[in-house]
């Protein structure tokens, strides 16, 4: 089998459906180089995933997905080779925790205003107490009818102008950025046709921003974006010298493979080196 890295993947931390272990076990038996864990504002999978990968032979790299504070689209910050023992990165984690929570009560609050009427404790479950996100509600949502499939779910609820609609109380950029290097991580931006520019024109600008702000890279490789897109974003990298990131944001619901961005287009291996380097760079400063 061909050697593949992915550099975005979720577990049950936040809204995955597999364990730290079984994600490893399962990238593993994809012939994974490297996996970096991913999941949304919480360093809390990272321990035991560190610890098991260590047995497998899959280097395990340190990663956490900020939802970042942007106007106009979604703004997802991935950083790599973090050092998850931070104080002030897991502190910042533990306050984000807290606004999930009660925006989670939020949403099931508004679906019910709605005639939506799920229960609490089974999202409470479904989160197993940790980072908690729409996913956990959209798969209730589904167990109980009110949806076909996650897609369904994110077509009518949950989203702006639909019953469930709660805005995310997110971090700033700047801290996020700043956590991510201080605990010796690069900074890339997931999926970046998130951030709804428009036209790739109006990204310079976007970027040239970003770039300023101290992110390090961004993704290429990523299920978002489509093959046009993924050269358009090479380009860029390329020109404005950012580190080329790629990931399949496995959670293990969608139609996703694991070091894959697109079906049976394998995450290039080569992109990690760069990546690496930085985030050794970072730490020895
Ligand atoms: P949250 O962090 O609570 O805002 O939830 C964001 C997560 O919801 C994403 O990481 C995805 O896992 C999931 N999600 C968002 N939009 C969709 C969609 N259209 N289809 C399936 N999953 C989605
Ligand atoms: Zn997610
Ligand atoms: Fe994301
Ligand atoms: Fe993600």
């Amino acid at each position: 089998m061909d050697e593949r890295i992915d550099l975005h993947t979720h577990t049950t931390a936040s809204d995955g459906i597999y364990s730290p272990v079984e994600l490893i076990d399962l990238a593993k038996r994809y012939g994974l180089r490297s996996l970096a864990i991913t999941d949304h504002d919480t360093v809390g999978g990272l321990d035991e995933a560190v610890r098991y990968a260590g047995q497998t032979g899959v280097e395990l790299i340190p990663g956490i997905e900020f939802s970042v504070d942007y106007e106009g689209g979604s703004f997802h910050l991935v950083g790599l080779y973090i050092d998850y023992r931070n104080l002030r990165l897991v502190e910042a984690t533990q306050r984000l925790q807290e606004r999930r929570s009660t925006r989670i009560a939020r949403i099931i609050d508004d679906l019910a205003k709605h005639d939506i009427v799920i229960p609490l404790d089974e999202v409470l479950a479904e989160a197993g107490g940790e980072s908690m996100g729409r996913p956990h509600v959209a798969r209730v949502l589904v167990r109980h009818g009110f949806a076909e499939d996650m897609n369904d779910v994110f077509r009518r609820f949950m989203v702006r102008g639909r019953p469930g609609y709660i805005r995310k109380e997110k971090i700033a950029r700047d801290e996020a950025v700043s956590l991510i290097h201080e605990s010796g991580g690069v900074a890339v931006i997931a999926h970046p046709i998130s951030l709804n520019f428009g036209s790739f024109r109006n990204f310079i600008p976007v970027i040239e921003n970003m770039i300023r702000s101290g992110i390090d890279g961004i993704e290429v490789y990523a299920s978002m974006h489509g093959d046009a897109e993924v050269g358009e974003f090479l380009e860029i990298a390329r020109r404005y010298e950012l580190l080329v990131s790629g990931g399949s944001d496995f959670h293990g619901d969608k139609d996703e493979e694991i070091g894959q961005y697109h079906p049976d287009k394998n995450i290039p291996v080569g992109i990690l080196d760069a990546i690496r380097r930085r985030a050794a760079a970072r730490k020895s400063v």
